[in-house]
């Protein structure tokens, strides 16, 4: 653990009365989870919340009540509450305060700035930071939070979200992040009232038609090189359209390339809407991909990692494989 630790976190909570809550950009089951637990969990201690996302939200993530909690202040008097009163802002699961998003400047408009998360590469952007690298998911450092708060605040709902968030991170407790830990605590979120089969149907098999399209889109574009070690593919926005799936719908795509035999590392080039490129990088057999994703500004964990490069895709992609030289040697075939 980095930084102050969950009790300095815990008092500073304890203290507030008024909390804007906050997770990264391209929200996925983590970020989610962490800000609707926190949502439900701060409200039930008496505090007002409001939480904001940036971008849009995924649509399987809707049965975590993601409409009713999430961005139900609108900006301009989120800004005129921030300039007026004493708000205590908590920023969960970002690895850096960039990928806060269009809500960088309202966090940093705060009182106090809380940062919980479990990413290395985050440096603790706020005064008082809890980064725990070991925790498979931010959830899973909410949930030892909430454990030191008061345990019995933790309802079925609260469960619901964090157990969420391991199992997105996790990628259903198959991924190297997995620690013995975060099955005890899965299974108390269970014993708490988290229902494991609806939420694997929710986040596995609820998944809008065009995304499972754009999937099969790119696992058709993709390309092995460096003699197999390493599949490249791309989300373009040809393939977004004539697919019908959304920015938000591609989570999951990094998993499914990451199935193929002798592959090392997952490399997907997706083209944003402001033009430029997000990459996700993905290593198994201990690839080291977040030293990839740091070389362009970006961050995350040693097997699952990413970055934004500001060219259009073709230039990113140069950028990116003269990188992968590095470790792989020349031959890119
Ligand atoms: P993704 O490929 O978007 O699923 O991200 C994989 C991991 O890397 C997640 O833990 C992200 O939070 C982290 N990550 C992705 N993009 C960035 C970025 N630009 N800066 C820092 N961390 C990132
Ligand atoms: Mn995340
Ligand atoms: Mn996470």
């Amino acid at each position: 653990m980095r930084g102050a630790g969950l009790d300095a976190i815990a008092s500073k909570i304890r203290d507030a009365s008024d909390v804007f809550l906050f997770t990264h950009e391209f929200a996925d089951g983590d970020a989610l989870g962490s800000v609707v637990a926190l949502a439900l969990y701060l409200r039930a201690m008496g505090k007002s919340v409001h939480a904001f996302v940036p971008g849009q939200i995924q649509s399987i993530y809707r049965f975590l009540a993601t409409d009713e909690l999430l961005n139900t202040m609108p900006a301009v008097q989120a800004e005129a509450h921030i300039g007026a009163s004493h708000v205590t802002c908590l920023s969960a699961d970002a690895a850096d305060i960039d990928r806060l998003g269009e809500w960088k400047s309202l966090f940093l408009a705060g009182a106090e700035h809380l940062v919980i998360d479990h990413h290395d590469t985050n440096t603790g952007f706020g005064e008082v930071f809890a980064i725990d690298g070991s925790a498979s998911s931010c959830c899973e450092v909410l949930f030892d939070l909430f454990n030191i708060i008061d345990p019995r605040l933790i309802n079925a709902k609260i469960a619901s979200a964090l157990y969420t968030g391991l199992v997105a991170d996790t990628g259903s407790f198959q991924y190297a992040n997995t620690r013995a830990l975060s099955l005890v605590h899965a299974a108390q979120l269970v014993e708490l009232g988290a229902s494991p089969d609806e939420i694997s149907r929710c986040i596995y098999e609820s998944r809008p038609y065009g995304s499972v399209r754009l999937m099969a889109a790119s696992v058709a574009a993709s390309r092995l090189m460096y003699g197999g070690q390493v599949v490249v593919s791309y989300v373009t926005r040809t393939m977004l359209e004539d697919s019908g799936a959304l920015d938000e719908d591609t989570e999951g795509i990094t998993n499914e390339l990451r199935r193929i035999a002798g592959t090392r590392a997952v490399v997907l080039f997706k083209e944003a809407s402001d033009g430029s490129v997000k990459v996700s990088f993905r290593g198994k057999y201990g690839f080291d991909v977040k030293r990839i994703a740091t070389a362009f500004g970006g961050g995350g964990h040693l097997l699952a990692a990413g970055c934004t490069i500001t060219a259009d895709l073709c230039a990113a992609e140069v950028l990116v494989l003269a990188e992968l030289d590095r470790y792989l040697g020349p031959s890119r075939i």
